[in-house]
């Protein structure tokens, strides 16, 4: 059985994934939008001891690629930080954007510093890339840039996370993108069910409940099945409408 949960308010995470008979949740531990460290949380002890696996995604302005190093040394600084919290409540893996080069530099400076992030990077916690629906110089938008990403980086022992909202968003056909994917990288560690509000290499990334967006249901369906990996929703709404995201998936899989 492939375990299905979503992406939660990060307070009560255990509650909120019981309200969504959840299999996992996914979570952040400080401000997506912040520079700001995550805190200590006062529940570690319960969520260590916790039978419920707990992925944990990194703020959203992270972009290891970028040109000003006022943003790419808080990155590197930032995702440490989220590692070292992640461990805290041992959870599974933590799941960081792709990032994209920012000036006018080639795409493939991009690449270069991943390396050097994951050179600087000191954790036992399994990190996750994850593709992304915009910008331009992406690293991990196009396979055939992920491709070249893992080129570089597949060493370090980095895995992958399929966002089906993005790879459309981002131009990718759903044809054949499990096994392009899985040509690129070798490995799929999770999917991130999303359906999309905005048509085909749109390249916005908002995301829409299953069955309810832009993508084609079926081969959106295939795709998630396909991939093989555990599922998070990153939905709107709340509890009843993850819930009813989470059971889409489950009938589907
Ligand atoms: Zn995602």
């Amino acid at each position: 059985m492939i375990p299905v949960g979503a992406h939660t308010p990060s307070d009560q995470p255990l509650v909120e994934a019981a309200a969504r008979n959840a299999d996992l949740v996914q979570i952040f531990l400080s401000s997506p939008q912040s520079w700001k460290k995550p805190n200590p949380r006062a529940d570690a002890e319960e969520l260590k001891k916790a039978s419920l696996p707990i992925y944990v995604h990194a703020p959203y302005l992270i972009n290891v690629c970028a040109d000003n190093n006022r943003v790419r040394i808080p990155s590197r600084k930032i995702l440490q930080e989220t590692c070292d919290a992640a461990s805290e409540i041992d959870a599974v893996a933590v799941v960081v954007h792709g990032g994209h080069v920012t000036g006018d530099g080639p795409q493939e400076e991009g690449i270069t510093r991943w390396r050097k992030a994951l050179e600087a990077l000191d954790t036992e916690m399994t990190v996750l890339i994850e593709n992304t629906a915009g910008g331009d110089k992406a690293v991990a938008r196009r396979v055939e840039w992920i491709k070249k990403l893992w080129e570089e980086i597949g060493e370090f022992g980095v895995g992958f996370v399929l966002d089906t909202c993005h790879s459309w968003a981002g131009g990718e056909p759903f044809e054949e993108l499990v096994e392009r994917v899985m040509d690129a990288t070798g490995r799929i560690d999770l999917v991130h069910a999303n359906d999309s509000k905005d048509p085909f290499d749109s390249r916005r990334d908002r995301h829409q409940n299953l069955g309810q967006g832009e993508c084609p249901t079926e081969a959106l369906a295939a795709t998630i099945a396909a991939a093989g990996a555990p599922v998070v929703v990153e939905t709107p709404g709340g509890a009843e409408e993850q819930a009813a995201d989470i059971e889409w998936v489950r009938s589907i899989l």
